[in-house]
């Protein structure tokens, strides 16, 4: 991108949704405050981002979605705001300079509600219902609840303040650091340790039991359960810490400082689930009280490295996330059931794929983003990859890249890193088999 002028245009280069993120500025951190009314899901708010410029600024934008913006200062000073579609614009006082930190107050109120998305036919984002407020963002529904730079590629920490009327509960991203009572209301205050990308941040307010457990190495686990789901989600949900010992020993040890899940009271709001950091979300639906769908709590986990962790650089390269953590279900599989299990689940995954026009799932439709090839295709695509380079090759081309592109979002890959990380490992070119699992359509013939 050309950078002559002292202001950006919206858009932080992603190829699909362009209009996603900003550039000019590196977000550090959002501390959120809002006072919800949970019932007419009328709420004030407050954010503050500490971000750093990268350039002169005498202007710079941030998406945000619906509300009214009251207030907005840089620096503590007044500024000029100006809105158009997602677009907030701000124009300080005092222009920044390259290198400087700065504050950035945003006051605003309303009604948030969940915008349609870009990648598909469904609603992303704050999601008000007669059970609460669920936030469920991917990719593009972070901008429905705070203005915010809405882009994996700028990662920062999150603190949030939720004031709601008791008895509702707030379940949020990381820690829960303290719960102030003011009579008929209280304020739950979350804390995330780490770099989280917009799309992974959400608050849940509603009624729900929270459940305490530890995993590996003393790792706070902290469930989130409606109350009458509590028994069958308990069992559901028991071999979580399980899951964290086998997926660190893989992987690298869990890298967040709590882990957890909550089951929605909303059947709407969440489809199947999603892996939102430290605290995935599940549809209520899929609470059996058999583990029917173990693989799916497998899959969200899995999430937390293939996603939360390595996050994409383009949208474009959603395979890097759904094609590892569906392929990190036969891999729970392969642990828990053997490794005939897992051939057979591979045999299944062939079937079905022939019997359907295949997709380039390195570059699935920009409007079908979630298309069930980038997850199913993407699975076989690493289980023939990990037969052709061998076990060893495989999980340590896969921990290099792990490591290379852990955290801030400056360092989030493209697939051409991950086919170099497994070059490196295996010792052999790999851009043929790049080439015809990931960039043609057709199903590439059985090996
Ligand atoms: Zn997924």
């Amino acid at each position: 991108m050309k950078a002559t002028c002292h202001h950006r245009l919206p858009g932080l280069g992603d190829h699909y949704y362009p209009g996603l993120g900003n550039s000019g500025y590196d977000a550090r951190h959002y501390d959120v405050r809002l006072k919800v009314e949970p019932d007419s899901n009328k709420v004030v708010g407050s954010s503050q981002m500490t971000a750093q410029a990268l350039q002169d600024l005498s202007q710079f934008n941030l998406d945000f979605h619906g509300c009214q913006v009251d207030h907005v200062e840089v620096n503590g000073e007044e500024a000029f705001f100006q809105r158009q579609g997602d677009e907030l614009t701000v124009v300080p006082a005092t222009p920044l300079q390259s290198g400087q930190q700065f504050e950035v107050a945003v006051d605003y109120s309303g009604q948030p509600t969940a915008k349609n998305s870009l990648a598909g036919p469904s609603l992303v984002g704050w999601k008000h219902s007669p059970y609460g407020v669920v936030v469920d963002s991917q990719p593009d529904g972070g901008q429905t609840w705070l203005p915010v730079n809405d882009h994996p590629r700028d990662k920062a920490t999150y603190s949030m303040s939720v004031d709601v009327p008791k008895p509702y509960v707030v379940a949020a991203n990381g820690t829960l650091l303290a719960v102030d009572d003011q009579g008929d209301r209280h304020t739950y205050h979350w804390s995330s340790r780490d770099p989280m990308a917009s799309y992974l941040a959400t608050v849940n307010i509603g009624n729900y039991l929270r459940e305490d457990s530890v995993g590996p190495n003393g790792l706070p686990i902290r469930n989130y359960f409606p109350p009458e789901l509590a028994d069958k989600a308990r069992h559901d949900f028991g071999r979580t810490p399980e899951m964290l010992e086998f997926f660190g020993n893989l992987f690298g040890a869990y890298p967040y400082e709590a882990y957890g899940v909550i089951v929605v009271n909303d059947p709407k709001a969440v489809s199947g689930a999603m892996e939102t950091q430290t605290l995935s979300l599940f549809d209520p639906s899929m609470v059996t009280g058999d583990r029917t769908n173990e693989d799916l709590v497998a899959h969200e986990l899995a999430h937390h490295w293939f996603g939360n962790l390595v996050s994409v650089s383009q949208w474009s390269e959603l395979w890097l996330h759904e094609g590892f953590a569906s392929y990190c279900e036969w891999l729970w599989l392969e642990h828990t059931q053997g490794s005939a299990a897992l051939e057979e689940k591979a045999t299944q995954a062939r079937n079905s794929l022939a019997q359907e026009p295949g997709i380039a799932i390195g570059t699935p439709p920009a409007d079908d983003l979630f298309h069930g090839q980038v997850y199913l295709k993407g699975a076989l695509a690493l289980h023939t990859l990990r037969r052709e380079v061998g076990d060893e090759a495989f999980f340590a081309g896969v921990r290099n890249y792990l490591q290379t592109h852990a955290g801030e979002g400056d360092k989030n890959p493209l697939i051409s890193d991950f086919q170099q990380a497994m070059e490196k490992a295996a010792r052999q070119p790999l851009g043929e088999f790049f080439q015809a699992w990931l960039y043609d359509t057709q199903l590439p013939p059985a090996a």
